[in-house]
């Protein structure tokens, strides 16, 4: 019979076999997180279509072209989260989070969905960690979103990031920059790709992160935005640099690095790793003081960044920054015969119930196939019970490490086992701690 289901174009099974590695990661970014003194914030997987149409913007690609989009029976417009930042500023309007204290640290990890063509390292459902600190206009919060980005890489070990900086400025010199752009433009209009020309009149500013080659070279040597930044936006920008330099986090400014979201305001930034190829991008953020009001708010001043989950995995993986996983069960009770099985499966419970892993044979499998599947398993310990030992009253203990063996009696098989298994050596395998 011919396997009826897969999995969904675009997503994926995380199994058994790599789902360490996502609890590894997933452990060590919230052990950062907390550190910098973030609260994690879960909100839902869908929201009114609206909200990412208007905290998005109505023209980016997102918008038009990925939403997963879909009517309730109540004929109610439904997206399923192409990303977080337009949720978690909902989220902080909502409840009034600000009125607690104004300034707000939260992060998040969580899926997302984008409805884009699968190729390498895309998903339509892909997982995003990140942060929005909301509610200061300092710009020591958008220096601390950028440490943390990166922060985040170095705790993990890696070694070759590149960390990309820009200002795209805000309502009053941006309009100006736009039309310095036009201008510049102009007479090279008829070499920019369609979708380039369509840009030129509705949003020149997103030619610059443009992907083809062409569009490329044209703006490589384009006037730089920060050079038309207002007094404000300028300060700004220098004062991100100065504090940027003063704990040591090196960048390099890019005058094509613009956010294609409406709704950023000054600080844009990334981080690349040339492991990823031409999708070199692990992360990316910047500040989005106009969001708030975009969606039907006060003013509030907000800067965050977000990175594919996926995307940096595979970059742990390509530098082999992985520890080695497995090894997690700590005895397995192999048993031959019906009675020394059910003595087996008593002992267990009382064992897990006191905080030991154990797993016991369920097939009656021969000895020699409990064993092959205990160091299946790389377990730590094995103990061997037949109607001999049973009647014996004399249990067989056996390190998997060193092969060591030691009679125990059946009436202290609990205490020596839960003694061996809490003595401090690491069994074989375990996770080395960051
Ligand atoms: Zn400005
Ligand atoms: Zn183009």
């Amino acid at each position: 019979m011919a396997l009826e289901f897969k999995t969904p174009r675009g997503t994926k099974d995380i199994l058994p076999a790599d789902i360490s590695k996502w609890q590894y990661v997933e452990s060590t970014l919230r052990e950062i997180f907390e550190r910098y003194n973030f609260s994690e914030i879960r909100t839902p997987t869908f929201e009114e279509t609206e909200l990412f149409a208007r905290g998005i913007g109505q023209a980016t690609d997102i918008v038009q072209k990925e939403m997963y989009t879909f009517e309730d029976k109540g004929g109610k417009s439904h997206t399923l989260r192409p990303e977080m930042t337009a949720s978690v500023m909902r989220a902080y309007l909502e409840h009034h989070l600000g009125e607690k204290r104004t300034l707000q640290k939260l992060y998040y990890i969580s899926p997302m969905f984008r409805q884009e063509r699968p190729q390498a390292g895309r998903f339509r459902e892909f997982n995003q960690y990140g942060i929005e600190i909301i509610g200061t206009q300092n710009p020591l919060a958008d220096v601390e979103s950028i440490i943390l980005a990166v922060e985040i890489l170095r705790a993990l070990g890696v070694q070759k990031s590149t960390l990309k900086l820009n200002s795209v400025g805000c309502q009053n010199c941006r309009p100006k920059y736009k039309e310095i752009l036009r201008q510049e433009l102009k007479p090279v209009f008829s070499d920019l790709c369609n979708d380039c020309q369509k840009r030129y009149h509705a949003n020149p500013l997103r030619i610059l992160d443009c992907k083809r080659d062409k569009c490329g070279q044209i703006t490589e040597s384009i006037s730089p935005i920060y050079e038309y930044l207002c007094e404000e936006c300028a300060t700004h920008f220098d004062k991100v640099q100065e504090f940027l330099r003063s704990v040591k986090t090196e960048f390099v400014l890019d005058r094509r690095l613009v956010r294609g979201l409406d709704y950023y305001t000054k600080t844009a930034f990334e981080v690349i790793s040339d492991l990823l190829g031409s999708q070199d991008s692990i992360c990316g953020g910047g500040r989005y003081d106009y969001l708030a009001e975009e969606i039907g708010g006060k003013h509030v001043p907000a800067v965050g960044f977000a990175a594919g989950t996926e995307r940096l995995i595979t970059v742990l993986e390509k530098s082999d920054l992985l520890p080695a996983f497995g090894g997690s069960v700590g005895l397995y009770l192999v048993s031959l015969g019906d009675a020394a099985t059910k003595w087996a499966f008593k002992e267990a419970n009382e064992l897990r119930r006191a905080g030991i892993s154990c797993e016991i044979d369920y097939e009656k499998r021969s000895l020699k196939a409990q064993m092959r599947d205990a160091n299946r398993l790389n377990v730590r310990m094995v103990a061997i019970v037949g109607e001999e030992e049973l009647n014996s009253g004399m249990i067989v203990l056996k390190k998997m490490d060193s092969g060591e063996q030691e009679s125990v009696s059946a009436n202290a098989f609990r205490q020596v086992v839960i003694e061996r298994l809490n003595r401090k050596t690491e069994p074989a395998g375990s996770p080395a701690k960051p």
